[in-house]
């Protein structure tokens, strides 16, 4: 259950369209709209200081297991020297994937969410407080695992990432629209793993692109580096860009 967004039940097998009519009434849905709107104010706010910062905020979200902590890891380890790069780690326990990220050289702090299953805005604005990133960093945020709620929950980024791995199901992008509808960029991660599994690569980019034509992707290993230079490449091209703190 996540003490935060009251989504617990938006869990479970049956997913959100079989929901009990009990637990969707208008009460639920008015305070829903009230934490998501408070969220989204302080969404802003985190934006306009990451850009009075120089600070190119990146959000990756993904099923827990896909690979985002390797994959920063080596991001980070192959920006050395050219980007200064910092870290905001999510997970309901444990401080493993900030030790992680700190072995890189690296500034990152852990937020534990307890509960609660997914980042908010608020908890940004404290860490950020906490991890004073350099100004011009590129800031990566890991959120919790999970591809439901934190599609919901506007930070502040500057661009949302979402990590599949063909570990996973080829068909994750419609049974998670909300998540590839809202995304920036699709990283299809582990592929040096396609020739042991009955993953269908062009399968997954046709539902993700039914529900997102416009998102680009990227297919990648982040353990063997193929396909690497074009995420490092689109990193360069984000923290150059004007940021137009579109939101979502
Ligand atoms: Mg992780
Ligand atoms: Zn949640």
């Amino acid at each position: 259950m996540c003490g935060t967004c009251n989504c617990d039940h938006h869990h479970g097998e049956t997913g959100p369209a079989a929901l009990p009519l009990e637990t969707t009434g208008p009460r639920t849905i008015r305070l829903e709209q009230a934490i998501l709107g408070r969220n989204d104010a302080l969404a802003a706010q985190n934006r306009a200081a990451f850009d009075a910062q120089g600070l190119l905020a990146l959000n990756l979200l993904s099923s827990p297991g896909s690979g985002k902590t390797t994959l920063l890891c080596e991001t980070i380890r192959a920006l050395a020297g050219r980007l200064p790069t910092a870290v905001i780690e999510g997970d309901q326990e444990t401080s493993f994937d900030a030790d992680r990220i700190r072995e890189t050289g690296a500034p990152a702090v852990q937020i534990n969410t307890g509960k609660g299953c997914h980042l908010d805005a608020a908890m940004i604005a404290d860490a950020v407080g906490q991890l004073a990133p350099v100004r011009g960093s590129v800031l990566f945020i890991e959120n919790v695992g999970n591809l439901v709620c934190p599609a919901a929950f506007d930070l502040g980024e500057a661009a949302r990432v979402v990590v599949l791995s063909v570990t996973e199901g080829d068909d994750k992008p419609l049974k998670y629209p909300d998540m590839f509808a809202h995304a920036d960029l699709m990283i299809l991660n582990k592929i040096d793993l396609l020739p042991y599994l009955r993953f269908d690569v062009a399968r997954c980019l046709e539902m993700a692109r039914r529900v997102n034509p416009a998102l680009p992707c990227l297919q990648l290993s982040a353990t063997t580096g193929e396909g690497f230079d074009a995420w490092l490449d689109w990193i360069a091209h984000q923290y150059t860009a004007p940021r137009c703190g579109a939101g979502h």
